[in-house]
């Protein structure tokens, strides 16, 4: 993997459509991969908080969720080239899911939010498998969550938590999985729905 070390995070070194790409094959295998998009206040939390900087630092990928994180790469010497947003993998990867009809699981935000993210979904795009979706206001320490997600064997699961419930849910909750893409989306399901 091609990374550059900011404050201690391995930020990885591409493009959207790269990663989009990357995580693409990371499905056909089957891989769970773990994926934190990262902006600048997640990184100065972890820094004060060294369970969340073990979890960031063992995902699978982190990006660059950020003009600061960019301009930070460019200052030290090792330039990145865009930034990597949540919102623009999740674009990239449900026009994915379109493609191959893959099935995806929208966890987070609140009910009539996650709501009307899938049905947006559903209608622009039509081969996307919904697994099913599930608003964001539950306890993290109920795993009746994570079974219920895991019961619908999604290829691609959505967490829109906001950072960093998000990370520590999927921390939590990949080892009952046997395959899918993690990522933590934070407030996209917001603007999917308008
Ligand atoms: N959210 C949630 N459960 C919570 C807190 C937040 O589902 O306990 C959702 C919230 O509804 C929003 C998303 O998480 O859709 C992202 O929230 P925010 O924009 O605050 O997070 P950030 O984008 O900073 O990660």
């Amino acid at each position: 993997k091609n990374t550059v070390n900011i404050l201690g995070i391995n930020f990885i070194n591409t493009t959207v459509k790269q990663f989009v790409h990357t995580l693409g094959s990371h499905i056909e295998n089957r891989e769970k991969t773990f994926v934190v998009t990262a902006n600048p206040e997640i990184v100065m939390d972890a820094r004060k908080n060294e369970t969340l900087m073990n979890i960031i630092q063992g995902a699978d990928y982190v990006t660059a969720d950020g003009i600061g994180i960019v301009k930070s790469a460019g200052l030290l010497g090792v330039p990145l080239p865009e930034r990597v947003p949540g919102f623009d993998v999740t674009m990239r990867l449900l026009k994915l899911a379109n493609k191959k009809g893959l099935s995806v699981y929208l966890l987070g935000g609140k009910d009539r939010v996650v709501e009307k993210a899938a049905d947006r979904i559903k209608s622009d795009f039509p081969n996307v498998k919904i697994a099913g979706y599930h608003h964001g206001y539950f306890d993290l320490a109920d795993d009746q969550i994570m079974k219920t997600v895991e019961s619908t064997k999604p290829d691609i699961i959505l967490v829109a938590l906001g950072a960093p419930r998000q990370e520590q849910w999927i921390s939590e909750s990949m080892p009952l999985f046997d395959h899918g893409i993690f990522i933590g989306v934070g407030g996209t399901f917001d603007v999917i729905a308008g």
